[in-house]
Parts: C-alpha cells; structure tokens; sequence
C-alpha cells in the first residue's frame, strides 16, 4: 500500500528487427513496502535520452511518488503531472511519467491480484490480431516480399511495412519505387493478409507527394497509411485528408492527452498511434483512448521496445474498444524475448493475455543485468 523506492536500469540492446542497430531503453523497477515488485518502461531509444530520464527519477520526480498508495496510480499519476509544470507537458519528462506510471499500475493490479486488464475495466476484446511489426531492410523486392509472407504464413494477420530505414533496401522516399515492393509483397502475401505502410522518420514528403504516393499504393490495397508527412504539417495532411480513401495513421510523436486531443480534434486522422511508455503511461493512454473513442477513431498501441512495454500495450489494447490489432515485432529479440520468462507472442495469429496479476510478466534478472548500460 506504500510505494517504498523506484530503481532505475538503462538498457542497451542489439535489435534484430532494426538490422541488429542497438536501441536503449529506460526500465523502472518499482517496490512497495509489502514486498510487490512492479516495472515500468520509457521508450528512450538513445542512449542520452534514456540516462537523461534516469536522471529525472532520481534526481526528484521519484522522490515525489514514495510514500504514495499504489493502489492510487491515477492520484500518482496528477502528482507527477503537477510537480512538472514547469518542464513537462512534452519530452522527457512525459517518459519519466510513463516509466512511474506504468509501474504504479502493475503494482495497483498486483495488489489487487488482478491482471492490469480487469482493473482497467475488463476486455473489450478477448483477443486482438496479430500485426507483424516490421522494417523493411532486405536488398531486393523479391527478398523483402519473401519475407513478409513467411511471416504471414506463420500466423500473422498483418503487416505493418517500416519504410526508410537501416538496412539494404531502396524503399522509402520514392512512391514508385515503394509501389514495386509492394506489388511484390501484395503478390507473395495474397489478397487476405492487411498490409499497413509506415512512412517513417527517414521520409519527408510534401502534401502532393503523400498523395500521390497514397494513390499509387491503392491499387495494392493498404489497410492504412502511416505518419505520411510531417507531424507539424497539418496543412498538408487535410489535404491529403481530401484527396484519400485511405486511412490515414499517425500521432505517434505526440506526448500528452491534450496533444491527442486536439490531433484528434482535427478529423484528420482516422487511426493514432498511441505509445504508453511515451504518452504518460497507462494513465496517459486510457485517457486518449477515451477521446479518441468518442470520435470514432482506432487506437493503435505502439509497442516497439521491451516485454515490458509490450505487456502494458496488450492489457491497454485488450480493454480499448475502438483498438483493432496488436503490433509484435516478429523476429525474436533480447528485449522481448530474453527480458521476461513467458514471451508475449499469438496463438494462430491472435493475441491473448494470461489471467496472471498485473503486467503479467516476470523479469529474467541475468537479462536485466546482461544488458545493463552504464
Ligand atoms: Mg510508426
């Protein structure tokens, strides 16, 4: 009932699905007086950011929290947001809360002897469909297709297609060369399987190129397009708003509830991206999630990080009505596959929780300490 003390671990980790880039991350382990040990996560991914927020907990914030009620992790969740008035709202300090955040809540649900899901509410889905999560790296077309219909041919549902980023692969910046690739994927995959396309940081397309990308890629069919400009470049996008079909994805990069809330305020967006260990926790995302239903717009957890992470996005997701799939990376990693003992993954492309309290995880600590960056 009394939150005792907060560690933080800063990670680094060789990531297979980023062509073996290493990505940090930024662990919160949480203890309370009764003995509950609880984590949380901050999606950092650089290694200065990931120290920087470190130093946000124990330089204060964390001491603001001890002595608290777990049980309480919304009552937690206003006193982080208060005590940051004058640097929050935004950046570092909404991973700090997110990391805190999503601690308190699987202490809370610990406490409860609950999974995190049954004290957000219950499921609004038993299971969510498996989305391949994926970078697009390989040399050729042919290769790249291959492998997106073996990961199809494995289970999954779907795949959300990273475009622009480390590896051999030309896809990115040019809409017809992106066209080529997914003909390819289109073709190795079958009508059937969802295929989403992530534009990614490494693009920078103007309104009139998103359009005509977006054009291109409909004759392939894509269930929808993802952060296709610039997420100051709202301009652009109500004109691609007005010139698509297509559904477009995006907020990704924002930090707050009222961030989301006016983005979603805009009706330029038909699915957001929604990150718990950015956008101030389970707390942060419950609170989006409820806006974002009210105007008929899907919620789509990001979850490209640690076990942690994937956990708190899957109980979040499963108690979302208006969430529609559950992203995993699909090539095994440390973070998510050596970090906890039982691996979220799907049983024949669906995505379930176990009935296990809280996140449901249980921390593998020669992994923790294996990958512990200095
Ligand atoms: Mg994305």
């Amino acid at each position: 009932m009394t939150i005792q003390a907060l560690r933080t671990h800063v990670l680094a980790c060789p990531e297979p699905n980023d062509f073996g880039n290493t990505r940090y991350t930024l662990l919160l382990e949480m203890r309370t007086l009764e003995g509950i040990r609880a984590w949380g996560e901050a999606i950092t991914l650089w290694p200065e950011a990931a120290h920087a927020v470190a130093s946000l907990i124990n330089s204060g914030l964390g001491d603001t929290v001890c002595g608290m009620d777990e049980r309480e992790p919304e009552a937690v969740w206003l006193k982080l947001k208060t005590h940051t008035w004058w640097y929050g709202e935004g950046g570092l300090a909404s991973m700090a809360i997110s990391a805190i955040d999503m601690a308190c809540w699987d202490a809370a649900a610990q406490n409860a002897d609950l999974p995190l899901y049954a004290l957000l509410g219950g499921r609004a889905h038993q299971s969510l469909p498996a989305l391949a999560s994926m970078h697009v790296n390989r040399a050729t077309h042919e290769e790249g297709a291959e492998e997106v219909a073996g990961h199809i041919r494995s289970g999954f549902k779907g795949a959300k297609l990273g475009f622009a980023k480390r590896g051999l692969s030309r896809v990115g910046p040019d809409p017809v060369v992106n066209l080529a690739y997914l003909k390819a994927v289109r073709d190795a995959c079958g009508p059937d399987a969802s295929l989403m396309v992530d534009i990614g940081n490494g693009v920078r397309w103007d309104a009139a190129t998103a359009i005509r990308a977006t054009d291109l890629f409909a004759e392939v069919g894509i269930d929808w397009i993802e952060e296709p400009l610039h997420p100051d470049d709202l301009e652009g996008l109500a004109q691609l708003r007005r010139h698509t079909a297509t559904r477009i994805a995006t907020g990704e990069r924002e930090w707050t509830v009222e961030g989301y809330r006016r983005l979603i305020a805009t009706g330029l967006v038909d699915v957001v991206g929604v990150d718990p260990a950015r956008a101030e926790g389970v707390t942060g995302f419950r609170k989006i999630a409820a806006i974002a239903e009210a105007a008929r717009v899907t919620v789509n957890a990001h979850a490209w990080s640690s076990a942690i992470l994937t956990a708190a996005s899957l109980h979040l997701s499963l108690s979302t009505r208006c969430a529609r799939w559950f992203e995993l990376k699909p090539l095994p990693s440390p973070l998510q596959h050596e970090l906890v003992r039982e691996p979220i993954w799907h049983v024949k492309g669906e995505v379930f929780a176990g009935n296990r309290p809280g996140l449901g995880i249980e921390i593998v600590d020669a992994a923790l300490n294996r990958y512990k960056h200095q």
